[in-house]
């Protein structure tokens, strides 16, 4: 998430980007790449977010500082340790503890334990 812009030097970057990922070649081959458009976001946030892993992995960046967006599940002191959310994690991202806690890099923001906890001690970022 950041502001896009085009690359003036299209070709090099192109170039550049097909050399990095030769898996590009067989969808691209040969000058079709010069289809493509090369944009550049220097302010902004990353957020990598693989699927294929189990728990699922996320990881969030900044770029050039700037401030990252807070999300997801947190559980808070109200918690009193019914192990619900746990057990319904699809994850298995939700580590016993006083109070329980959620590994946030494997949480998949789905919201279950939030919508299960019979205290509410869940809280949603942004709420
Ligand atoms: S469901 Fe709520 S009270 Fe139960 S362990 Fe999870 S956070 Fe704590
Ligand atoms: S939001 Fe979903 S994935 Fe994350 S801890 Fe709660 S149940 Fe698990």
């Amino acid at each position: 998430m950041g502001k896009a812009y085009l690359v003036e030097e299209q070709k090099e970057y192109l170039d550049r980007v097909f050399e990095e990922n030769p898996v590009m070649n067989s969808v691209y081959p040969k000058d079709s790449r010069y289809i493509l458009d090369v944009f550049a976001i220097e302010e902004g946030e990353i957020e990598y977010f693989d699927l294929s892993k189990s728990p699922i992995y996320r990881e969030s960046f900044s770029l050039n500082n700037t401030k990252l967006t807070e999300k997801g599940f947190y559980i808070s002191d109200a918690c009193i340790g019914c192990a619900k959310g746990k057990n319904n994690c699809q994850q298995q991202c939700i580590t016993k503890c006083k109070p329980y806690f959620i590994n946030q890099k494997n949480c998949l923001h789905c919201g279950l334990c939030y919508e299960d906890c019979p205290v509410k001690a869940i809280t949603k970022v942004g709420e």
